[in-house]
């Protein structure tokens, strides 16, 4: 069982000079912006969530048959899962200072309330799963920020933490139903190149083999898949390379589960260029992966994913695009328009191809996920 936090609170001091790529949202260009910043940070080690709930939540996630059969039978019984939408975008918009190496997960560290706050007004907005704010949480990237190992491994579970306190803040208001169902936490696993936080993870040419990313994967996946959280987001991987390095690190963790996720370029290639159909063959024979898909890319090109993803595989599809929006280099801001009901009325067509779960990445937010409810909920 994952180790609750304990409630002693300490300080951090982190002092550091770096050159940083400042991205708005989970791509975009490197600016090279350089900065200084001298300042303690404070990181309050305070329980998140009673043990009591913690142990019943883990406990409800291993007396089933299985943890990957439960989920199975929950994805089977659903026309729609909702996820919720962006995480680091939507702080942006929310006015959040986030252009920093740990990108959204120096919130994790430095103002967790907000993150909390983020899980809970997806949930109200319809989402039945929440994705964890883990994606650029990496025990190389915590440290490099000067948290030590044990304090890296402490902010990823929080990560987790987080996700479940927002779900008892939500469920102890009374707005839990049995027609919806208890609300998934997926843990996300972010590729390696948000850890470079360069946009690499939008290309995948890192220039390393299979087991040196096996090798950067292993040990917060493991941690990872010891939490509460009942599956993981393996997401915005945009190499087949990289997926069948999680695929193998995934496997030295028996019962766990997963859904993979690709970013794309266009309605069959993934980022770094390989068939999407490929990486649904490589991922059907693994009982572990309970749903593939892809997310981080431009609406128009899912519902041809979709398709190409259903000729290889008949798991569940998962789908949550990007808003339709386009990140402008030189301006150096967002063009083009997102109306979270349009974006809706596209999901109608994703769920047709055959994708059952569906949410949004950058750029979406509450509303969309609200408009997702409308349109696909029960
Ligand atoms: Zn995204």
């Amino acid at each position: 069982m994952a180790a609750i936090a304990s409630s002693a609170a300490r300080t951090i001091d982190t002092t550091y000079s770096k050159s940083v790529s400042c991205q708005d949202g989970r791509f975009g260009p490197s600016s090279g912006v350089q900065y200084r910043r001298h300042n303690a940070r404070q990181y309050i080690d305070a329980p998140l969530v009673p043990k009591v709930v913690a142990e019943q939540h883990y406990a409800a996630k291993c007396t089933m048959n299985s943890n990957i059969e439960r989920l199975e039978k929950r994805f089977a019984g659903h026309d729609a899962l909702i996820l919720d939408g962006g995480l680091a975008t939507e702080l942006q918009r929310r006015g959040h200072v986030i252009d920093d190496p740990l990108w959204s997960a120096r919130l994790l560290c430095d103002d967790p309330a907000v993150i909390q706050q983020m899980h809970y007004d997806y949930l109200t907005a319809g989402a039945n799963c929440l994705i964890t704010a883990t994606y650029q949480a990496t025990f190389a990237g915590l440290e490099n920020a000067g948290f030590s190992h044990s304090q890296a491994a402490d902010i990823l579970r929080r990560g987790v933490d987080l996700a479940i306190a927002a779900k008892t803040q939500w469920q102890n208001k009374g707005f839990n139903n049995a027609e919806r169902g208890d609300p998934l936490i997926a843990a996300s696993v972010g590729p390696y190149g948000a850890f470079l936080h360069d946009g690499s993870e939008y290309r995948g040419d890192y220039g390393l083999s299979r087991s040196q990313l096996a090798a950067f994967h292993r040990e917060r996946l493991q941690l990872l898949a010891a939490t509460e959280a009942e599956l993981l987001a393996c997401e915005t991987i945009p190499s087949l390379l990289e997926a069948e390095a999680l695929r193998e690190v995934l496997h030295e963790s028996p019962g766990t589960a997963a859904w993979f996720s690709f970013s794309c370029r266009n309605g069959t290639q993934i980022c770094h260029g390989e068939p999407i159909s490929e990486c649904a063959k490589l991922l059907d024979e693994s009982p572990q992966v309970v749903a593939m898909g892809v997310n981080c890319t431009a609406p128009q090109f899912i519902e041809s994913l979709i398709k190409e993803l259903r000729r290889a595989t008949e798991k569940p599809i998962v789908a949550y695009p990007n808003s339709g929006e386009t990140w402008d280099a030189r301006q150096r801001c967002w063009t083009g328009t997102s109306n979270p009901q349009q974006f809706a009325e596209l999901a109608r067509t994703w769920q047709a191809a055959g994708a059952t779960l569906i949410g949004g990445c950058c750029r979406t937010g509450p509303e969309h996920i609200r408009a997702l409810r409308a349109a696909l909920g029960k």
